[in-house]
């Protein structure tokens, strides 16, 4: 379904797309937290776009460790070692393959929240990209048709799971020092996630 070649593009299109919102996440991240998602995130996929041309040739596990490594050690913010675990998660789990099918994409996404949770310390319900990501997952996991439709109804939840994060306080992260006052706010990593996934689901 994504050969390596096609990975690799589509994580070009993901910064790119990070590039696009970055004032929008990072306007998000104004009052509930430090202003700087937008800036953390297109710090360190300018850092992946620049390792791009290194991995031409290279297995699915090496594309998406390589990442992972990228974004821990060039994001200064939560949001860095958050993504940079799932991303490395995921490859784990994709060593050597040279191409993915849903089944796989299921396996990442299930590793990269596995990842989150562990490396957070959180879960759902706390106003973070765990609200858009675990809704994803689980209507990928309950959808029938065709790789196009089932990837469609991840982006939808996912999209859902941002508006929701509106009702909820937050008690991970910078968002949780504001106690109550994080509500009626929507979550920039969610935001962000549902962005990267939405590349996804546009190029299957
Ligand atoms: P920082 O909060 O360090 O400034 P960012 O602004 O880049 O980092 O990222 C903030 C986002 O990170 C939040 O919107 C939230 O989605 C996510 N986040 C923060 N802490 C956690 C956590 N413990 N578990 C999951 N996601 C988290
Ligand atoms: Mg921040």
């Amino acid at each position: 379904m994504i050969s390596t070649k096609q990975l690799l593009d589509i994580i070009a299109r993901m910064a790119e797309v990070i590039q696009e919102n970055k004032d929008f996440l990072t306007e998000l991240d104004m009052p509930i937290g430090d202003s700087d998602h937008g800036i953390n995130l297109a710090r360190g996929f300018q850092a992946v776009t620049a390792k791009l041309p290194t991995l031409e040739g290279k297995d699915a596990g090496t594309i998406l460790k390589t990442v992972g490594l990228t974004l821990v050690s060039t994001v200064g913010g939560a949001s860095g070692p958050l993504y940079g675990t799932a991303f490395m998660k995921a490859g784990a789990k994709m060593a050597g393959k040279q191409e993915l099918s849903m089944d796989d994409l299921l396996i990442c996404l299930h590793e990269a929240v596995e990842g989150i949770k562990m490396r957070g310390k959180s879960t759902t319900g706390e106003q973070t990209m765990l609200d858009a990501m675990v809704p994803a997952l689980e209507a990928m996991k309950a959808a029938a048709g065709t790789p196009a439709e089932v990837l469609a109804a991840g982006l939808k939840a996912a999209e859902a799971g941002v508006e929701a994060t509106k009702d909820m306080i937050a008690t991970k992260g910078r968002a949780s020092y504001l106690g109550e006052r994080s509500l009626g706010h929507q979550d920039p990593g969610a935001t962000s996630f549902t962005l990267l996934f939405s590349v996804i689901a546009k190029a299957v």
